[in-house]
């Protein structure tokens, strides 16, 4: 019986963190203290007195030198796609370089290519050799912490395809270091007012394997989209899904095709569209519409709206065509008038935008404004009016 009472002992383990009056990570459990330079980049690593780590970047939060060895004052200087190294304070020659299917890396005299082969999330799973041999293979846990199946390289670019940081053990995603042992950012996310309904430091909405990528399916980010921007899909798709309105992306996301979600900007008059050409849905996260029934539309409406031209290009494209061209006074054309009837009020009486009985609009017209979130209505000039 004792034996089985030691059972149900439970061990409380508190770790914690220090951060300073910015929100940066100055300890955390494994010792680390660290300093942030004035644009909230780390400046220094130690451990107790033992300086491990030294940063510098250049003002616009671009990485300059890595100082990873400070007795020999050794390390990396990032100049372009290009690293060199650093020994006692000077440039030692050139290092590596990226390019888009791996990188080049020099050793001794000689220069090396080495294959990265990625997963759906941008991870490093296998580097290959010029004689296309596998030299390291890799595994992640799902917030990105990496277990090594064989032996490693100097590669040092793991999780999301990011470089590792080697001291803090974190990954540096430009802006920001996380943490995959702690599951967490090391600085606040710089847009966190933004999306104070979610931590500044949450890595992914907390669902790494579905947001890195939020669908991993068929409707994939444009090249260069932002993390913002990642973020703000996901709270428009969550927020969707919330309300029972998730189910014309869910079908989009069955087709044979791949569609491709782009960030129009906040300053682009013409609003968010579906470019069938492209097969992209221009979306603005923060643009609402105001519609001439004086209803306001959050972006996440608008953003459905998009989806359903989509879908009925995807699965009905000769009605597609054939209705864009056929004029409808008020709506533009038959295209228009399909959505802005059908699933636009269905939408916007989900998201609680209209109420029974109401419509959002009988037109094709509306007044952009700019919201104070992807799932918001509300008006950011009302919010910055009141005193
Ligand atoms: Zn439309």
């Amino acid at each position: 019986m004792k034996k089985l009472a030691l059972s149900y002992l439970v061990f409380l383990i508190v770790i914690s963190f220090s951060y300073d009056a910015n929100g940066n990570q100055t300890s955390a459990p494994n010792g680390l203290t660290i300093t942030y330079n004035s644009i909230n980049q780390p400046q220094q690593v130690k451990s107790g007195s033992t300086v491990k780590h030294k940063f510098a970047y250049l003002v616009d939060g671009r990485k300059l030198h890595f100082i990873s060895d400070p007795a020999n004052d050794g390390g990396l200087a990032y100049i372009g796609s290009s690293v060199f190294k650093i020994y006692r304070g000077k440039y030692d020659g050139f290092e590596s370089t990226s390019f888009s299917a791996g990188r080049i890396v020099r050793s001794g005299s000689s220069y090396a290519v080495q294959y990265h082969i990625t997963d759906h999330l941008g991870s490093v799973r296998v580097v290959l050799n010029q004689s296309m041999t596998v030299i390291e293979q890799n595994d992640y846990y799902p917030f990105g912490m990496r277990r090594s199946i064989s032996s490693s390289t100097t590669n040092r670019y793991h999780y999301n395809g990011k470089e590792d940081i080697s001291a803090t053990a974190t990954s540096d995603y430009g802006a920001r270091q996380y943490s995959a042992e702690f599951c967490q950012w090391m600085q606040e996310d710089p847009l966190a007012e933004k999306y104070y309904y979610w931590s500044p430091y949450n890595f992914c909405l907390g669902n790494p394997l579905k947001f890195v990528d939020p669908d991993g399916r068929k409707v994939r980010f444009a090249n260069g989209s932002t993390e913002e921007f990642k973020n703000a899909f996901a709270q428009a798709v969550q927020h969707l899904n919330n309300h029972g309105a998730g189910g014309m992306l869910a079908e989009l996301e069955k087709s044979d095709k791949v569609y491709y979600l782009s960030n129009i900007g906040s300053d682009d008059t013409k609003g968010s569209c579906f470019n069938f050409r492209e097969g992209t849905i221009y979306w603005n996260p923060n643009g609402g519409i105001l519609t001439t029934n004086f209803v306001e539309l959050s972006p996440t409406s608008v953003l459905n709206h998009e989806i359903d031209h989509a879908l009925q290009f995807d699965k009905n494209p000769q009605q597609f065509h054939k209705d864009r061209k056929t004029e409808v006074r008020q709506y533009t054309n038959k295209e228009e008038q399909r959505v802005i009837t059908g699933s636009e009020q269905e939408t916007a009486k989900k998201l609680g935008e209209i109420n029974e009985g109401e419509v959002t609009r009988e037109d094709h017209r509306g007044q952009p404004y700019e919201t104070t979130g992807p799932t918001s209505t509300q008006n950011v000039l009302e919010v910055i009016a009141k005193p």
